[in-house]
């Protein structure tokens, strides 16, 4: 794929400074700068800067998971347009890279062959956003996007064809996509047609946002950011315990490719280090979330095997790595699982 500028993509292969943890990827194939889709509160719409990437001539040498959509939506609502995505996605195919896509469209379906032969690999993800079940609100602050019913019957077609496939409430907007009653609807919903995870995330509102009529009258009394944080920090818990209830995992499970064995091992480890910062993250403990955080990177950046650090009793000399974070790495390693996540997530949706 051709190198392309900041300013003309089409499409532009992305480098991240670090992993994004979310979707698992570092790298990105964007197809277009601007997204068709025209969310009032997408930052795509403000033409910002993209900060922290780099430009790449090609993707990179060995499989990679690679993002799609996570800076515009990858799929035009004109079907004949999207030709360019199943490009992409069959050399993918054929080489065997992991993708992990999201998009609000239901143009997804049109690939669901393609999707298919990669799933029967273990290597897609599909994350459909989805902001809020009531259609008159997503009609106001989601442009051209397909409806949420629509989302809805996409994300159940691509479950009944066998690909794992989940979704993500980002942003849950303060004051208007934030009710209880909303966000249990639309997960009762999600879970109806098979979602296999949803993400959720809060989000500073921008002045595009508070400045549409409609929902001016919302934040006139709501005005500073402290009591935006509060009302996430409520939300948030809400949606930890309410995910918990419909037994939809909050995190998209990772795709680990076995053969490159180096990589697999520590792709394991950060996933639940990472894991682990984000339970922190909902519990409010910052300086937990960062020291996991750092040690999830550091471990991702690792060219070395983590077993055989552990067999030479070497895994405690890494920068970051104390004795807590050590037991679990080496749990994860020689388990699989680690009984210190399980034990937080439990804090995390229950409280207890
Ligand atoms: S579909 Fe996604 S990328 Fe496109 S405008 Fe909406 S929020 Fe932004």
């Amino acid at each position: 794929m051709p190198q392309k500028s900041e300013h003309k993509i089409s499409p532009a292969i992305v480098r991240l400074k670090n992993i994004d943890f979310w979707y698992w990827t570092r790298y990105h194939v964007e197809i277009r700068r601007t997204c068709p889709y025209r969310c009032v509160y997408c930052n795509t719409q403000l033409d910002i800067p993209m900060s922290g990437v780099r430009f790449l001539p090609g993707l990179p040498n060995s499989p990679r998971t690679i993002g799609l959509g996570l800076l515009s939506d990858p799929y035009h609502p004109d079907s004949r347009k999207n030709q360019t995505v199943a490009n992409i996605l069959e050399m993918l195919c054929e080489m065997q890279y992991p993708v992990n896509i999201l998009t609000k469209s239901d143009m997804v379906t049109q690939h669901l062959d393609i999707l298919q032969r990669l799933a029967k690999k273990d290597l897609v993800r599909v994350t459909l956003t989805i902001l809020t079940p009531d259609e008159k609100l997503s009609a106001m602050l989601e442009g051209f996007s397909p409806s949420p019913l629509r989302r809805l019957e996409t994300l159940k077609t691509l479950r009944n064809a066998g690909i794992p496939a989940g979704i993500a409430i980002t942003p849950i907007i303060p004051y208007v996509t934030d009710s209880k009653e909303a966000l249990s609807h639309l997960i009762r919903l999600a879970g109806e047609q098979g979602a296999a995870w949803a993400l959720f995330s809060g989000f500073d509102p921008i002045p595009a946002i508070k400045d549409l009529p409609l929902l001016k009258p919302f934040y006139e009394n709501a005005e500073n950011e402290a009591a935006l944080q509060k009302r996430y920090l409520h939300i948030k818990r809400f949606m930890v315990r309410l995910l918990n209830r419909e037994n939809l995992p909050i995190r998209i499970p990772r795709i680990t490719l076995k053969r490159f064995t180096n990589r697999y091992f520590s792709s394991l480890a950060s996933e639940c280090l990472f894991n682990i910062s984000y339970l922190y993250e909902l519990l409010d403990r910052e300086l937990e979330m960062l020291r996991y955080r750092r040690a999830a990177c550091d471990i991702e950046d690792l060219n070395v095997s983590l077993k055989a650090l552990v067999a030479k009793g070497k895994l405690g000399n890494l920068k970051g790595i104390n004795p807590e974070i050590e037991a679990i790495i080496k749990e994860v390693l020689f388990k699989g699982s680690s009984v210190f996540y399980d034990t937080l997530y439990r804090k995390a949706a229950t409280g207890a």
